[in-house]
């Protein structure tokens, strides 16, 4: 009988040490992670009242059990409210510091009543030694406040429970096996008061203080092997879920793993259904963004949000396992608007003539590069006008240079306003511009041309108290290119503008000349 007596008080002892080093292991390892100083004061309740229960078994007289039960008191009605307080830092919330004092109101009056219980009998109704056990135990009788502290025990440990799998619910696969082992650990404690308020212990031996240990190895061992409290799962969830970059993680099978709030704005068709599918699956309706993704293409893709054009830059980062082989990928979408805006605004910039606001030279080049690239593939006519301001020189000098570039913009502008969305055109030289007109025929361009002509020299401009006209001469080419037909020149059919331009300044100005027309071909 003192064998079996002794083998428990080793098991509560070893219960007891292993409260102890885990108190001490995170004092020494994790004391400023969340939730870690909760764990500390919870496990070293845990010890004191593990060992006074030692002390408890080995007692003999009902007096001595009494005092080592007061002590016991001392740490235990703490214990709940700590494990409360450490599952609420755990998962990132924080109580008011007046309801954590509150919380203590209950396992103060419950030491309070414990140890005045002779003059009230209001926590133990009654206290005896057990004849039919194997060695002394006690037998007590609850009265009224053992109950409001059991019902408030089992509140904490609940609510602890409910905190954990809220969490659960909210949090990522990877984090999921350490909070389960937290509910886990909570749940321990639970079982072993079911069956000592059942009377199925063995003897009668109150299984909490083994049980709360055993419970703390759980969460030690969340701790240790999930690194509980150093990366916090909570934290990185919510890193995760806060991220202005919208995240998508799928597996080495293109399949949806996991993805956060921002991805919602982006792919609406994501719900918690879509975890487990192929991510071709879900944008179904999208074939363009399952393309990118598929091909891992690094890229920068417009999204439609509420009318407006948001523009994401699409980036892939290779998820390995520790043997370095690849096992997904995550796709992130950085919403890089402002700088496609900026890149935009730039190329606007670099692009058109300051002064006039109609393409520079480069650019104009490069657009008309594009309009024959695409003739030479589908064939058609194109035509060219260049026109240039008459005696400009004479007007700078005569009103000034400041006059000369306000008529140059007002002759700008009169081109831009009868131009179609087709044509370009550009500032080719300091009075002289081009419009490349595709798919048009001469005919259409001369007229278009005649018509501007017509525009700019109808107005008579009074400048300082003179009567000024402005003018213009154009020369027109026109080429049909064959599909196909590649070693056409942009540069010969600029050529023969410009050569009909000079022709129809030989004509005395104010006038548009075809090449044809200068070569004499017609009239
Ligand atoms: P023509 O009828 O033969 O074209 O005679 P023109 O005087 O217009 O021809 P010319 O090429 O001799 O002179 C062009 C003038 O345009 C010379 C230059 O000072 C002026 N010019 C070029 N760029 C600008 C500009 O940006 N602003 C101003 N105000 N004048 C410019
Ligand atoms: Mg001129
Ligand atoms: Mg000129």
């Amino acid at each position: 009988m003192a064998q079996e007596l002794l083998l428990y008080v080793l098991v509560v002892v070893i219960a007891g040490l292993l409260s102890l080093f885990l108190c001490g292991y995170a004092v020494w390892k994790i004391k400023d992670a969340p939730g870690a100083r909760y764990y500390i004061l919870v496990t070293f309740m845990s010890a004191v009242f593990t060992f006074a229960y030692a002390f408890e078994l080995m007692g003999t007289s009902l007096e001595e059990i009494r005092l080592w039960l007061r002590i016991e008191y001392l740490a235990l009605p703490f214990i709940p409210v700590f494990l409360l307080l450490m599952c609420l830092d755990y998962v990132g919330q924080r109580l008011k510091p007046w309801i954590c004092y509150t919380l203590n109101v209950i396992p103060i009056i419950t030491i309070f009543m414990h140890n005045t219980n002779s003059l009230h009998h209001l926590y133990y109704k009654s206290m005896k030694l057990r004849s039919d056990t194997p060695f002394p135990t006690i037998d007590l009788e609850g009265g009224p406040w053992f109950y409001i502290h059991s019902i408030f025990l089992f509140l904490c440990f609940m609510m602890s429970i409910i905190i954990l799998l809220m969490q659960l619910k909210k949090s990522s696969f990877k984090f999921r096996m350490q909070i389960l082992l937290m509910i886990a650990g909570l749940m321990i404690p639970l079982l072993a008061n079911y069956f000592y308020i059942n009377g199925l212990s063995p003897s009668g031996i109150d299984l909490g203080p083994v049980s709360m240990s055993i419970s703390f190895l759980f969460h030690g061992i969340a701790l240790v092997s999930f690194q509980m409290f150093n990366v916090t799962p909570i934290a990185r969830d919510i890193v995760f879920e806060n991220m202005q970059e919208g995240v998508i993680v799928l597996n080495q099978n293109n399949v949806i793993v996991d993805y956060n709030g921002t991805m919602l704005q982006l792919i609406p068709k994501l719900n918690k259904h879509a975890i487990g599918k192929p991510i071709r699956d879900v944008l179904r309706s999208n074939p363009r963004l399952a393309e990118i993704i598929s091909n891992k293409q690094e890229c920068d893709y417009k999204i439609s949000l509420g009318g407006e054009h948001v523009y994401y830059h699409i980036r892939f980062s290779p998820v390995q396992n520790k043997k370095n082989i690849s096992i997904g990928r995550i796709v992130t979408f950085a919403n890089v608007t402002e700088r496609v805006h900026i890149q935009e605004e730039l190329k606007k910039l670099a692009s058109t003539d300051g002064l006039t606001k109609v393409f520079n030279r480069t650019f104009f080049m490069e657009k008309i590069e594009e309009v024959f690239q695409s003739l030479t593939i589908n064939g058609g006519g194109v035509s060219i006008i260049m026109f240039d301001i008459d005696h400009f020189k004479k007007v700078n000098d005569t009103f000034g240079h400041a006059i000369g570039d306000h008529i140059l913009v007002h002759v700008a502008d009169t081109a831009k306003k009868s131009l179609r969305n087709t044509d370009i055109m550009g500032r080719y030289g300091g009075e002289e511009f081009i419009i490349c007109m595709a798919n048009t025929p001469l005919y259409q361009a001369c007229e278009f041309a005649e018509t501007l002509r017509e525009e700019i020299a109808k107005e008579n401009r009074l400048i300082n108290g003179e009567e000024v006209v402005i003018t213009s001469s154009f020369g027109v080419s026109h080429a049909y290119i064959n599909a196909g037909e590649s070693q056409y020149s942009i540069h010969s059919l600029m050529k023969q503008a410009d050569e009909a331009l000079y022709a129809a300044k030989g004509k005395g100005r104010n006038c548009v000349q075809s090449y044809r027309q200068a070569l004499g071909i017609v009239k």
